[in-house]
């Protein structure tokens, strides 16, 4: 089936009522009714026990999420940062090497730097281009880690080789797939990628009211080739012969959810079960509008630069088009200098916040606020100029927010 069918349909569970949605189950316990029932589903890990492991509502939203990303398995977590987390400690261990693409989102290199690496893990940063990535690549690298859409760079990676490359040497390319929208824009396992991470909070979402993330794994035997899914676990089962490809996520649960305790709200799995819903419809529309307003604003005398992958001279337009759905829902405008987009911002009657995927149209200055705590050099390296402003294009009719930009211009 189609993404638009499944985004409706699939996931939904049978409800005891005949209900026509998601029921939310506000509940932290399930209860058994004989000592036998309780040790069975101790023993087995089925059914229901302790809503930090597993609950019903964030479980449709596993099996929707399935279903949109074509994954063999997906877990919910509290936040995309809990995704990450939760995924590379399944992943990692002392001495392991991560690669991550130069260009990250700033909480992801915060992660990586402030968490990681003083567990012992070694953290490279290069550009994800796979000729660099296979110089880069030592015995120890375990993970490649790259963004869909590097932010706000706008570059997109060349998935099939990166995927191959990581095949051929027995590391996990792990892909952040927030500006993917859930799988409406991008579905990066069906390139090979071994693991998705993803926050739900942006175009999952959809109106900027609810933080989630998820894990989502393919089937492969790449797990094989990892010593922590060999060895016997505290159960005394060794995890790759138990669960073959389900071993990943497993660990992914028991350590992110169980003994972490970075579950999901049922509240917040509610709303994104909803969001899902419409996502694809969102984003094709905030996708034409963005490049209506790429269009219409590229020769304009005070916009110095304006990147949109959606136009056909843009450095990220090949691999978008063989990547993407569309040029996606964000743009870049390069305003000259800091007084210039100071002005622009001061003058555009829109929201200024850093956050992506909202209904309404969100812009920020990278340089000023997500990116202000990287020494000059390292924003310049990661596209991020004194006169950016990045766009997250919403919903508005795209000729208000054409003349809301002119306006604004008219001031720079
Ligand atoms: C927002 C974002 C995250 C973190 O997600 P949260 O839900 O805010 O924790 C991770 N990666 C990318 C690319 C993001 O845009």
């Amino acid at each position: 089936m189609e993404y638009e069918t499944l985004a409706v349909l699939a996931g939904l569970p049978e409800d005891p009522h005949g209900a026509v949605g998601l029921a939310i189950y506000a509940v932290a316990a399930y209860g058994f009714k004989t000592l036998e029932e309780g040790q069975a589903r101790f023993a087995t890990g089925e059914g229901y026990v302790y809503a930090r492991q597993k609950d019903p509502t964030a479980k449709a939203l596993e099996e929707r999420l399935k279903a949109l990303e074509g994954a063999l398995e997906a877990v919910a977590l509290a936040t995309g940062q809990a995704a990450t987390f939760a995924a590379l400690l399944a992943l990692l261990r002392p001495g392991d090497e991560v690669l991550a693409a130069k260009g990250l989102f700033g909480q992801t290199i915060g992660l990586f730097n402030q968490v990681l690496a003083p567990m012992g893990v070694r953290v490279r940063y290069v550009d994800p281009e796979p000729e660099a990535v296979r110089e880069a690549l030592t015995e120890r690298t375990r993970v490649l880690f790259v963004e869909t859409v590097a932010n706000p760079a706008l570059l997109v990676p060349d998935l099939e080789a990166l995927a191959s490359l990581a095949e051929e040497k027995g590391v996990a390319l792990v892909v952040d797939n927030t500006f993917g929208a859930a799988g409406s824009l991008c579905r990066p396992l069906a390139w090979g990628a071994h693991a998705v991470v993803q926050s739900l909070t942006k175009w999952a979402s959809g109106h900027g009211s609810v933080l989630g993330g998820a894990v989502l794994s393919r089937d492969t035997a790449l797990w094989a080739r990892f010593p922590q899914f060999l060895e016997p676990d505290p159960r005394g089962q060794v995890p790759w012969e138990a669960l073959g490809a389900r071993c990943f996520p497993e660990r992914v649960r028991t350590l992110g959810l169980s003994l972490c305790g970075m579950a999901l709200s049922p509240f917040n799995a509610y709303l994104l079960f909803q969001g899902l819903e419409t996502v694809a419809l969102r984003v094709r529309r905030m996708s034409e509008t963005a490049q209506y307003l790429a269009e219409n604003l590229k020769g304009h005398p005070k916009v110095k630069a304006l990147r949109y992958p959606g136009l056909p001279e843009d450095p990220a337009h090949q691999n978008a088009r063989k990547y993407l759905a569309s040029g996606g829902p964000i743009l870049t405008l390069d305003l000259g200098s800091l007084e210039g987009a100071s002005r622009f911002l001061r003058a555009v009657r829109l929201f200024k916040a850093p956050n992506l995927g909202d209904a309404r149209t969100l812009l920020v200055h990278p340089w000023t606020t997500t990116h202000s705590r990287l020494k000059e050099e390292a924003r310049l390296e990661a596209g991020v100029t004194p006169g950016l402003v990045r766009v997250s294009v919403g919903l508005e009719d795209p000729k208000d927010l054409l003349a809301l930009f002119e306006e604004a211009l008219g001031a720079v």
